[in-house]
């Protein structure tokens, strides 16, 4: 996570990593006249514009990673406009450690990070898969990746010191040696960024995904009503941090293989929004650009609709706490995954639902 200026070579790209931003309509020119601004440190437009999707990281064909440019400017100059001390953040880091739902000795331990309260994990994180499992969350177990979203991007970065040491105690303290973060942006952090950082992370990271995927491996006969539904996905914004499976995101291997065994079809191969494409929930500027967030989400519904998507599979708690309300509009059924599994093992959701809809999530 940092921009490599070796690697910005204006020879060897036609300024993709703007011209291809969704969210902004530059041609080559433009877009490498907007790097070389910013290279040279100064401001330019681009800086307001970005919904700090990360997606540019993945547009660069030569791996520069200039989205990690464009959020060193926004920290430098404020751009975003978010004041300093913006308060849902500051929260999420500040809170105090909490066991949200104590399981079985030697049971599997969850960190839900620091925004386990944007969705309700202490029932989206429950039945069969989870009955042993207990869940922390809270600031000591918060990586700072929403810091991203805020114009404060080294957060992550000057924390993960201190993330990785909490985690590490709460290991020993739980007497396990692997943690399951239920959040991407903590798993990435304590993957991508920790070997970037040459941070050493004394316990296995495990994503809630590849968490699902071996359970479902290890009790098959547990999966008593395939759905037999099509869905597409919302791969958020931390998800382009995960470590890769050749030239995939590890993770939409561990998807995939969860959909295929409670037989449900994902529609992703026909979406024009896909893969590197896909778009971004609007998270960063839900509450800033407030209609410009909600376009971008009712462009991606129709998007997942329009090829037959009956049901639209969150990952993300952040991304399906924003993009529900669209969803409902659209008559687009928003579901996050665990709920989506639970369904497949005969198991009632409880008052939360698919995605919460009318649930007092605070
Ligand atoms: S960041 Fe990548 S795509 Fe953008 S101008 Fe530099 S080399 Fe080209
Ligand atoms: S981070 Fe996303 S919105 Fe920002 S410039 Fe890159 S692709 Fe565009």
């Amino acid at each position: 996570m940092a921009f490599d200026l070796a690697k910005c070579d204006f020879s060897r790209c036609r300024g993709d990593c703007l011209v291809r931003c969704p969210y902004v309509s530059y041609g080559e020119e433009d877009a490498k006249q907007a790097m070389r601004t910013l290279i040279r440190g100064w401001e330019h437009p681009i800086l307001k514009e970005c919904i700090t999707c990360a997606a540019c990281n993945d547009f660069c064909p030569t791996g520069a990673n200039p989205w990690d440019l464009i959020a060193k400017r926004q920290e430098e100059t404020n751009a975003l406009g978010i004041p300093v001390d913006a308060k849902p953040s500051s929260d999420w880091l500040t809170k105090p450690a909490t066991v949200i739902r104590r399981g079985s000795p030697g049971g599997p331990l969850i960190s839900a990070g620091g925004i386990f309260e944007v969705v309700p994990q202490a029932e989206f994180l429950s039945g069969q898969m989870f009955e042993d499992a207990t869940i922390i969350g809270g600031g000591p177990y918060a990586c700072g990746f929403t810091e991203t979203h805020l114009g404060r991007a080294s957060r992550p970065v000057t924390h993960l010191p201190q993330f990785i040491a909490n985690l590490a105690k709460a290991a020993e303290e739980y007497g396990v040696d692997e943690i399951i973060f239920s959040h991407d942006a903590c798993y990435d952090t304590a993957t991508t960024l920790a070997m970037q950082q040459r941070i050493d992370v004394p316990f296995r990271p495990v994503h809630l995904l590849e968490y699902i995927r071996d359970w479902l491996r290890d009790h098959p006969e547990r999966i008593v009503k395939p759905l037999g539904t099509s869905v597409a996905v919302q791969g958020g914004c931390t998800t382009r941090y995960a470590p890769r499976g050749g030239d995939r995101e590890i993770w939409s291997d561990w998807l995939s293989e969860i959909l295929e065994m409670i037989g449900v079809t994902s529609v992703e191969e026909k979406r024009t929004y896909t893969g590197e494409n896909r778009l971004c929930c609007g998270c960063g500027i839900f509450h800033t650009e407030h209609e410009r967030a909600v376009g971008i989400q009712e462009k991606n519904i129709h998007d997942a609709a329009a090829v037959g998507a009956e049901k639209l599979v969150f990952i993300c708690p952040a991304c399906i706490a924003v993009m529900r309300g669209s969803c409902k509009k659209l008559e687009l059924e928003p579901i996050y995954i665990t709920q989506l599994v639970k369904k497949a093992l005969g198991e009632e959701l409880g008052p939360a639902g698919t995605a919460a809809f009318g649930y007092p999530v605070k």
